[in-house]
């Protein structure tokens, strides 16, 4: 069938049948995901809160181990409000965007200490939570606590821009998107219902090539109708990410123990531990002045190569020095000592160390152990 004739089809708005046949769908189809509670069964709100969060910028795949681990140390909100914080971020170890796992503890805290180990049970009560934000909050209303309310993410975004072919593109679009999905919301199965368009967007209606032909909403689709599908939702060309350079210094005790450094709490891999290493700059320090903030005396051998790493905001390429030193070393005033640590190399694996500065350490010891 040609685009003009199906432009001319004579479509029904998307209403409650399309929310009926969506439903069926997902009873014969749903995702058997961990944080998910058998047909029937009661949702836990802590095991949706911990998905939910662990979630947010990455894949199910990504998420899994760490969801089976994170529930296996600590099976109640109650018992991760009383963890260590540091054992949550060497749990978190790997997940990036370490601010998220410093606010799940502090969440976890909150909960424990001033609702009485209970999750609150409204949309808006849930909100005032640390780290929990608008889709958060939306997403453990609807499916721990049924109300009638439209978490929107990634996957339902592109299904309900695309079942009205709404044409904005992001993230002009997020409100208009969210009232839209809101139209639909079913009153007796709404967590039923994010759930199902979750489902449907991570497995037939997929960004690049949408399997229509066996979608439930197909035949009140707008986009596929118009065979605009696999071009929406549009999206503002996002400017490219500016590159910053650092120089990070491997120190390797002659008993196998490595110096490592706290970043601050507030700000970027906050709380976590680092290899010393040069404020990361837009312009590339000359050798002989980055040599200069080596952390301690040593013979400082440069790596051969770079380190790259992408975070959200900006691309960074670390220069890795390496020195091998005595026990006995002592360190410099400005790498901080309070700050600093020397760490057993066989305890980096469970030590808060983040992926950045994991790969500079492997780079640095590939060199070492030749
Ligand atoms: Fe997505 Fe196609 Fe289904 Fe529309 S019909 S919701 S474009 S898979």
């Amino acid at each position: 069938m040609s685009t003009v004739a199906q432009k001319q089809l004579p479509l029904r708005p998307a209403g409650p049948a399309t929310v009926d046949r969506l439903l069926e769908w997902y009873d014969a189809e749903r995702r058997n995901l961990p944080w998910r509670t058998a047909e029937g069964a009661r949702p836990d709100a802590y095991r949706i809160w911990l998905s939910e969060i662990m979630l947010q910028q990455t894949t199910v795949k990504a998420v899994m181990p760490y969801y089976g681990e994170f529930l296996r140390r600590w099976p109640t909100v109650k018992k991760l409000s009383t963890a260590d914080l540091d054992d949550v971020l060497s749990a978190w170890a790997g997940l990036g965007y370490y601010a998220r796992a410093r606010n799940l503890h502090k969440c976890a805290v909150t909960i424990a200490t001033e609702h009485k180990g209970r999750f609150p049970r409204s949309e808006k009560a849930l909100l005032k939570l640390p780290g929990i934000g608008p889709y958060t909050a939306a997403a453990i209303a609807a499916i721990a606590f049924g109300e009638k309310t439209a978490p929107v993410d990634g996957n339902i975004e592109r299904v309900v821009a695309r079942l009205f072919a709404l044409q904005l593109p992001l993230p002009a679009a997020k409100p208009e998107i969210k009232r839209f999905a809101e139209t639909l919301v079913p009153e007796d199965r709404p967590g039923d219902f994010a759930q199902a368009l979750m489902d449907l967007g991570a497995t037939v209606c997929t960004p690049k090539r949408p399997s229509c032909l066996t979608c439930p909403l197909q035949p009140d689709c707008h986009a596929s109708a118009r065979g605009i599908a696999a071009e929406l939702p549009r999206k503002t060309k996002k400017p490219q990410r500016p590159n910053r350079f650092g120089h990070a210094f491997v120190a390797l005790r002659e008993d196998g123990e490595v110096l490592l450094r706290r970043r601050p709490d507030a700000g970027l891999l906050g709380g976590m531990l680092e290899v010393p290493s040069t404020e990361w700059l837009a312009a590339k320090l000359p050798t002989v002045k980055a040599q200069r903030k080596a952390p301690i005396e040593a013979e400082w051998w440069p790596v051969p190569g770079a380190v790259v790493h992408t975070f959200t905001h900006f691309r960074l390429e670390l220069y890795v020095y390496l020195a091998v030193v005595p026990v006995e070393t002592s360190l410099n005033l400005w790498a901080e000592p309070e700050r600093c640590r020397w760490t057993p190399r066989r305890k980096l694996d469970t030590a808060a160390v983040p992926s950045v500065m994991r790969k500079v350490i492997a780079h640095a010891l590939k060199w070492q152990d030749k």
